[in-house]
C-alpha cells in the first residue's frame, strides 16, 4: 500500500484543562479530498491548527511524507508543502487583488510571484479584477482569493478551515468549484466544514467529529447513504 501524504496518529489538543481533541487518527492519501465535519466546538479548528503548527498538540504524532512534523511551526511547514488557508480569510480589503497576491508571494518567498499569473489563469475572476480592491469581491470571491494566495506556496497539501462559513448557498457552490479546481491541479485538500452534507458530497473520505473524537469515518458516499448518520449528524434537509 502506498504511504499516505499525511498521517495523524492519536492526536490530542488541550487548552489548559479543556481537551478539545482526544485521540484522533486519520490518513490523507495524496491527490484526495478528505473532510472533517462536525458541529460548532467539535474540535475541527483545533485539529487543523495542530497540523499547520499554529497549536502545539499535547500528544500524538503528525507524519507528512513519512517525516514526523509534530513539533514544527508553520514557517517550517510551508516550504515542505503544507499550507493553511485561515478561517475568516484574512484578506486585506482596502488593497487590490494583485497586492493581496503579491503580499502572499513575498510571504512565501522568492519564486512565488511567478505563480500569480498562473492563478489569474486558473481563477479568471481574479485576473479580470486584479486592480480592484479586494473588498469589492463577493464573499465567495474573497474566499477564492484567499485560496489562490495560499496556492502561491505551491502546497502539496492545503488545509481549509470552513471556507463556506457565512456564505449564501449559491456562493457555497462557487467555493466548492474553487476547491475542485485546486484538486484538479494535483493538490491534496483537507477540508474542515460545519456544512457536513456539502463537504461530504465533494470529498473522497470523511470523518465525523463529536466532542473532540472521531465518531464515524468512511468513504463519503457510504456516510451519505447511511440513514443513521444522516439522522444523527447531517439533519434531514
Ligand atoms: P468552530 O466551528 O466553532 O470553529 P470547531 O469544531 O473548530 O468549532 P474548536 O474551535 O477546535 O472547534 O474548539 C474545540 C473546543 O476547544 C471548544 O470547546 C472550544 O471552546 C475550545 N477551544 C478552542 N480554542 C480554545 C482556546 N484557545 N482556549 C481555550 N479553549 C479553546
Amino acid at each position: 500500500m502506498t504511504e499516505p501524504l499525511l498521517s495523524v496518529q492519536d492526536l490530542t489538543v488541550s487548552y489548559g484543562r479543556v481537551e478539545a481533541v482526544r485521540g484522533v487518527s486519520f490518513d490523507v492519501a495524496a491527490g484526495s479530498l478528505v473532510t472533517l465535519v462536525g458541529a460548532n466546538g467539535a474540535g475541527k479548528s483545533s485539529i487543523i491548527n495542530a497540523l499547520s503548527g499554529l497549536v502545539r498538540p499535547s500528544s500524538g504524532k503528525v507524519i507528512f511524507e513519512g517525516t514526523d512534523i509534530t513539533k514544527l511551526k508553520s514557517h517550517k511547514l510551508v516550504p515542505r508543502g503544507l499550507v493553511q488557508v485561515p478561517e475568516g480569510r484574512q484578506i486585506l480589503a482596502s488593497m487590490t487583488i494583485a497586492e493581496n497576491l503579491q503580499m502572499g508571494a513575498r510571504f512565501y518567498g522568492a519564486g512565488a510571484s511567478a505563480g500569480i499569473d498562473e492563478m489569474y489563469e486558473r481563477f479568471p475572476v481574479l485576473g479580470e479584477r486584479r486592480k480592484l480592491a479586494a473588498g469589492s469581491l463577493s464573499g465567495g470571491e474573497q474566499q477564492m482569493l484567499a485560496i489562490a494566495r495560499a496556492m502561491l506556496a505551491r502546497p502539496k497539501l492545503i488545509l481549509m478551515d470552513e471556507p463556506s462559513m457565512g456564505l449564501a448557498p449559491k456562493i457555497v457552490n462557487e467555493v466548492f468549484k474553487v476547491i475542485e479546481e485546486v484538486l484538479s491541479g494535483g493538490t491534496t485538500v483537507l477540508l474542515v466544514e460545519q456544512n457536513a452534507r456539502r463537504a461530504l458530497q465533494a470529498a473522497d473520505e470523511g470523518h465525523i467529529l463529536q466532542n473532540g473524537e472521531i465518531v464515524r469515518s468512511g468513504a463519503s458516499e457510504t456516510l451519505l447513504a447511511d440513514d443513521d448518520i444522516i439522522q444523527a449528524y447531517l439533519g434531514t434537509g
